[in-house]
C-alpha cells in the first residue's frame, strides 16, 4: 500500500483550509495530518483536531494556545499546541512533512511558506500574497531547493493543467518559445460590481463587496475580487509561477467563472480548464498530482449552463487591476508596497473606516510616496512592506 502523504495545513480554519480538509476527509488512507494552524478561530481549530487528530496545532498567542491545549486534554486528544511565528515555520519545514498547503491569508503567510519552499517540500500555494511580496527571491528559493510548487489559485491551477507535461515539471522556468506557448489568458469574473453604475461604485458597502456572484471565499479576497485587485495580484502571481514576460499574459473578463483560465499556443489552439467555481477541484488536483482525486464537486451541467461570455476589464471600473499590472513590471518594491497598501486599505474598508472607492486611491498614493529600493533579501522585503503599511495607515482617517 502507498505510504500516506504527511501534510501541514497553514491556515486550516480559513476557506481554503476547510476545503482542503474536506477533500482530505474523503481520502483518509492517503493523508496524515502533521499540523494545522489558525490565528484566532480556536473553536474551529478544536473541531478540526477532534476530527483529524493532527500531531500539532499552531495558534497566534500563548493565551490561545493554553485555552486550546486545555480543551484538547479534556477531550483526551493528544494534539500538541504551539504558538507564534516560529512555530508556523517549524511545522512547515519539519523533516516528517511531505506537503505544505500554504493557505494563510496575506503577508503573514510569507515566512512559513518560504520555509516550506526552502526545505524542498511540495508546496500547494494558495497564499498569493507571499509570491507577490517576494517574487524573484521566492522563485530562486524554489529553484535552489527543488521544491515542487503547485498552484492552488483556480486560475493558475487551470493554466498549470493546460500546460504541456514537460513544462509542469518545472513551471517556474517555463520557456514559452520552446514549447510553442503564445500566452496565458487569465480569466476573471469582474466581481459583484461588474454592472453597478460607475457613479455608485465608490460607496458600496463591505457586505455588498463580499457577496461574490460565483465564489464563496474569505473576506479579504472577496473585497480584492470586487476591486479586481485580486486579478492584479494573480497577474503578478502568474508572472512568477510561469516565468512570463509582459506579452505572455492577458486578462479576459468571463462573468460565469466556468472557464478558470486558458493557455494559447502559437498554432492558434487555446486549451482551457473548466469546472464548477468550487476550490475543492484545484485543491484535489494539487493534493493528488499527478493523479486525480475525487473532490466531492458536482459535474458541470452543460445542458443547462447557458451562454459563456467574454470581454475586457474596464479600466475606469477597476483601477486596482492596472495599478497591479504596472507594479508587476516596475519591480519588486512596487509589488510589495502595493500588496501592503492593499491589505491595510481592505482592512480599513471592512472596518467601515474608508469607502470602497478609497482602496484604489490609497494604493496609488502609497505607490507614489514609497521608496522603491532594489530588493535583494527577505529583510528588504519586510522593510518595504512595513514602510508601505506606515504610509497607508497615515492616509486612513482615525489612524487605522
Ligand atoms: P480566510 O480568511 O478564510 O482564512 C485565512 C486563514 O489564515 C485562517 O486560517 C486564519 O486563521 C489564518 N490567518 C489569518 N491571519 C493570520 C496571521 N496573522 N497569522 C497566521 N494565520 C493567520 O482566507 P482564504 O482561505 O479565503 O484565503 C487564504 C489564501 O488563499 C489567501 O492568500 C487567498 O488570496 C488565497 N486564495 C483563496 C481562495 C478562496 O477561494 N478562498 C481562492 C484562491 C486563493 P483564523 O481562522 O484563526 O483567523
Ligand atoms: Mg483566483
Amino acid at each position: 500500500m502507498k505510504k500516506p502523504t504527511v501534510i501541514t495545513i497553514l491556515g486550516a480554519t480559513g476557506s481554503i483550509g476547510l476545503n482542503t480538509l474536506d477533500v482530505i476527509g474523503r481520502h483518509p488512507d492517503d493523508f496524515q495530518l502533521f499540523a494545522v494552524t489558525a490565528h484566532s478561530r480556536i473553536d474551529e481549530l478544536l473541531s478540526i483536531c477532534k476530527r483529524f487528530q493532527p500531531l500539532y496545532a499552531v495558534v497566534g498567542s500563548q493565551a490561545a494556545a493554553e485555552t486550546l491545549q486545555t480543551k484538547l486534554q479534556e477531550q483526551h486528544i493528544a494534539t500538541e499546541v504551539l504558538f507564534g511565528e516560529a512555530a508556523l515555520v517549524d511545522v512547515s519545514e519539519a523533516s516528517e512533512v511531505d506537503t505544505v498547503m500554504a493557505a494563510i491569508v496575506g503577508a503573514a503567510g510569507l515566512l512559513p511558506t518560504l520555509a516550506a519552499v526552502k526545505a524542498g517540500k511540495r508546496v500547494l500555494l494558495a497564499n498569493k500574497e507571499a509570491l507577490v511580496m517576494s517574487g524573484q527571491l521566492f522563485i530562486d528559493a524554489v529553484r535552489e531547493s527543488n521544491a515542487q510548487l503547485l498552484p492552488v489559485d483556480s486560475e493558475h491551477n487551470a493554466i498549470f493543467q493546460a500546460l504541456p507535461t514537460a513544462v509542469q515539471h518545472n513551471s517556474v522556468s517555463t520557456d514559452f518559445a520552446a514549447h510553442g506557448i503564445a500566452k496565458i489568458l487569465l480569466t476573471g469574473s469582474g466581481g459583484p460590481f461588474r454592472e453597478t453604475p460607475l457613479a455608485d461604485l465608490a460607496t458600496q458597502t463591505p457586505a455588498a463587496a463580499c457577496a461574490h456572484p460565483n465564489w464563496d471565499m474569505g473576506q479579504k479576497i472577496s473585497v480584492d475580487s470586487a476591486t479586481m485587485m485580486n486579478k492584479g495580484l494573480e497577474y503578478i502571481e502568474a508572472r512568477w509561477l510561469f516565468n512570463c514576460q509582459p506579452q505572455h499574459i492577458e486578462v479576459v473578463l468571463h462573468p460565469q467563472s466556468v472557464i478558470h483560465s486558458m493557455v494559447q499556443y502559437v498554432d492558434g489552439s487555446v486549451i482551457a480548464q473548466l469546472g464548477q467555481p468550487d476550490m475543492r477541484t484545484p485543491i484535489a488536483y494539487c493534493l493528488g498530482y499527478p493523479e486525480r482525486l475525487a473532490s466531492g464537486v458536482a459535474n458541470l451541467d452543460f445542458a443547462n449552463m447557458g451562454a459563456l461570455t467574454f470581454g475586457q476589464a474596464d479600466a475606469a471600473r477597476y483601477p486596482c487591476l492596472q495599478l497591479a499590472i504596472d507594479a508587476c513590471w516596475h519591480g519588486q518594491a512596487a509589488t510589495t508596497a502595493l500588496n501592503a497598501a492593499n491589505e491595510i486599505a481592505v482592512a480599513a474598508f471592512l472596518q467601515g473606516n474608508i469607502q470602497f472607492g478609497d482602496i484604489a486611491k490609497i494604493c496609488e498614493s502609497v505607490l507614489t510616496q514609497a521608496d522603491m529600493p532594489a530588493i535583494t533579501s527577505i529583510e528588504a522585503v519586510l522593510d518595504c512592506d512595513a514602510n508601505a503599511r506606515r504610509i497607508a495607515r497615515s492616509l486612513i482617517p482615525r489612524g487605522q
